[in-house]
């Protein structure tokens, strides 16, 4: 991207003051909802049953533990036996950009630096996958220890809910490698957004769940517990299937998996899938994903909401991005987007979206 298409670029997130409230409500939800799910209302909406103080908030002992986690995890990626995977081309074809007319909030926010690396350690690579990723496994099991110890033994729910849970994380560390083609790695700037989402809202908001049952036990019977495993089957097999495939089409669109997949030729020289499931709607991915954090929710009863915020908050997010990737596709594609759109009308559910 030159300097001036980058001066020109439409700003997102509602642009400078949009932003200014995200790094304002951001951190504060994240904390209304630990509060929340530790108190005996556990109210998602209204304010939060009590405040801290600020030595219930700061640990010199947390702040080592933090950063001990944080240097075991930068040991392990720095560790000499790995794959070396080739990323590809960057929206800056990898040359300098320069700042224009930059506002500093919105900048701060989706980070000016997209890649950034100190020698072969990429700062943003290494954030989305692992300390936060792998921390959201580990408290999930510490609370699960923490409930076995409370009441004798862990819960289904508990159990269900760190079951679902790891296998995402587990699916997200064995496709490592997919994540070089997502619009984090590709397109986002390495700024607030993603250092808090992935250091801080994936670790302690993913996994209120299990703070909740931690808090309000939930009785959950053998036959729902069955229904609701299905429904994380269903939700992990469009989910994988629809990552993988276009995972696969994009490496080697010869592969005998995908070869016979009818697609659309743009002026770009690649192609867009519009048959098998990204014929079925234009992010079946993004479905699969929201069928799975349904299933997380369930295990949690119907009695409150604060269960239900990942769910609630994940469907903003993947139909705020849905429409990000839309434009950015529109721009690479013209005609051939529009082409797709028309032959695949529903966005991210069949018939209703
Ligand atoms: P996607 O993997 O959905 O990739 C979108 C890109 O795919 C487009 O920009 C385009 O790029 C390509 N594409 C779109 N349509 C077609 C088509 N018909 N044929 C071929 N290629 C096509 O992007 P995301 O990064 O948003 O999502 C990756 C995964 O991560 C998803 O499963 C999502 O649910 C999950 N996710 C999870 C989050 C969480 O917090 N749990 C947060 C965000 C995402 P190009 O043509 O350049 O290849």
């Amino acid at each position: 991207m030159t300097p001036r298409e980058a001066s020109q670029a439409p700003l997102e997130f509602g642009g400078p003051l949009g932003v200014t409230a995200m790094l304002l409500l951001l951190p504060a939800t994240m904390f209304h909802l630990l509060l929340a799910a530790r108190s005996g209302p556990a109210r998602l909406l209204g304010p939060p049953a009590y405040l801290p103080g600020l030595e219930e908030l700061w640990s010199p002992w947390v702040l080592l533990l933090l950063f001990i986690w944080l240097g075991l995890q930068v040991a392990l990626y720095l560790l000499p036996a790995r794959k070396v995977a080739e990323g590809l081309e960057l929206k800056d074809k990898s040359r300098l950009r320069y700042p224009i007319n930059g506002n500093h909030i919105y900048d701060f926010f989706l980070g000016r630096e997209l890649n950034p690396r100190l020698g072969s350690f990429d700062f943003k690579y290494f954030c989305e996958l692992r300390p936060g990723l792998i921390g959201w496994v580990v408290i999930n099991l510490a609370l699960l220890m923490q409930e076995a110890e409370l009441r004798g033994s862990p819960s289904l729910a508990m159990c269900l809910v760190n079951g679902f849970q790891l296998l995402y994380v587990g699916d997200a560390l064995w496709y490592e490698e997919s994540v070089l083609t997502t619009m984090d790695i590709i397109h986002d700037g390495f700024g607030f957004m993603l250092a808090f989402g992935d250091l801080a809202w994936v670790p302690f908001t993913y996994s209120l769940q299990a703070q909740f049952l931690l808090y309000h036990p939930q009785p959950l019977g053998l036959p729902m517990a069955l229904l609701i495993c299905f429904i994380k089957a269903i939700g992990y097999y469009i989910f994988r299937g629809a990552n993988s495939q276009k995972n696969t089409f994009r490496k080697n669109p010869s592969d005998p998996s995908v070869a016979g997949l009818e697609t659309i030729p743009t002026a770009t020289g690649r192609q867009l899938l519009v048959s098998g499931w990204w014929g079925m709607v234009r992010h079946p991915n993004y479905l699969g994903d929201l069928i799975m954090a349904l299933a997380w929710s369930l295990p949690c009863g119907v009695s409150h909401l604060l269960p239900y915020f990942y769910l609630l908050y994940f469907t903003a997010l993947l139909v705020h991005r849905e429409a990000r990737d839309e434009q950015q596709c529109l721009r690479k594609y013209g005609r051939a987007w529009q082409e797709y759109c028309k032959r695949v009308p529903y966005r991210i559910l069949p018939y209703v979206y």
